[in-house]
């Protein structure tokens, strides 16, 4: 039977195509380059932090800082003060001087805090330079990847497009009634048209009566398993 035998042929093409979606699914450089763009993400988002918390850090020291010149304005304004003659009792002198002491020991404070900020805003600073250095390393080497994947996926891509062609034009030849229930089954079953080898359907391995045999083989009707309902088909030699 003609038609038996491009449904055959059908069959074959939606299994090469099975074959590649596998294929496209499994490509080995598909997982190497999800793994890649997660590392790449979880390094975006680490710069993001460390990216905030160095404006936080420079921030509190800007902060710092101008108050650390407030207190050195007034310390020297009070030492001008001191020596300036102007001094009328011994009260406000030692207003002053303990006005000076205060405004000595919270600029050192201050200092001491500042120079702490600044260690650790440096710190901070060659953090980040890291991990963009590493970042720019993952993506440099993502692209690469994808550059290859994309080579490979085209490779298949191709074969693809082929097999829609081939398959189209076998449509074309196919009763339509024939191609819809080879369709229908399809849903549920890889395979369709089964091979009968001797008296078995190699769909499901059944022993088939040999009346059976005998009208494939006659070919005048679409014979199916008694067992599993594929298509039976017998292949013919060259
Ligand atoms: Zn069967």
């Amino acid at each position: 039977m003609e038609q038996l035998t491009t449904l055959w042929q059908y069959q074959e093409q939606d299994l090469y195509m099975d074959k590649l979606n596998r294929q496209r699914k499994s490509l080995p450089l598909r997982n190497k380059l999800i793994k890649l763009r997660d590392i790449i993400y979880e390094q975006q988002s680490l710069l993001h932090k460390l990216n905030e918390d160095l404006e936080k850090k420079r921030h509190i020291f800007n902060e710092l800082n101008l108050e650390y010149e407030k207190l050195v304005k007034n310390l020297k304004a009070d030492h001008e003060k001191l020596y300036s003659g102007d001094i009328k009792s011994v009260k406000q002198l030692e207003q002053l001087q303990k006005n000076a002491q205060e405004y000595k020991e919270k600029v050192m404070a201050r200092e001491e805090r500042l120079i702490k900020l600044d260690e650790e805003i440096e710190k901070l600073g060659v953090e980040l330079m890291n991990i963009r250095a590493k970042a720019a390393k993952a993506r440099k080497e993502y692209k690469e990847l994808k550059s290859a994947y994309d080579a490979e996926m085209d490779i298949i891509k191709t074969s693809m497009a082929n097999v829609k062609k081939q398959k189209l034009d076998l449509e074309s030849k196919l009763d339509a009634d024939l191609l819809k229930k080879y369709k229908s089954l399809r849903k549920d079953k890889k395979i369709v048209v089964a091979e009968l080898v001797g008296d078995k359907c190699s769909g499901c391995n059944m022993s088939l009566p040999s009346i059976v045999a005998k009208q494939v083989k006659e070919g005048k009707q679409v014979v199916e398993c008694e067992n599993c309902g594929r298509i039976l088909f017998i292949k013919k030699d060259g």
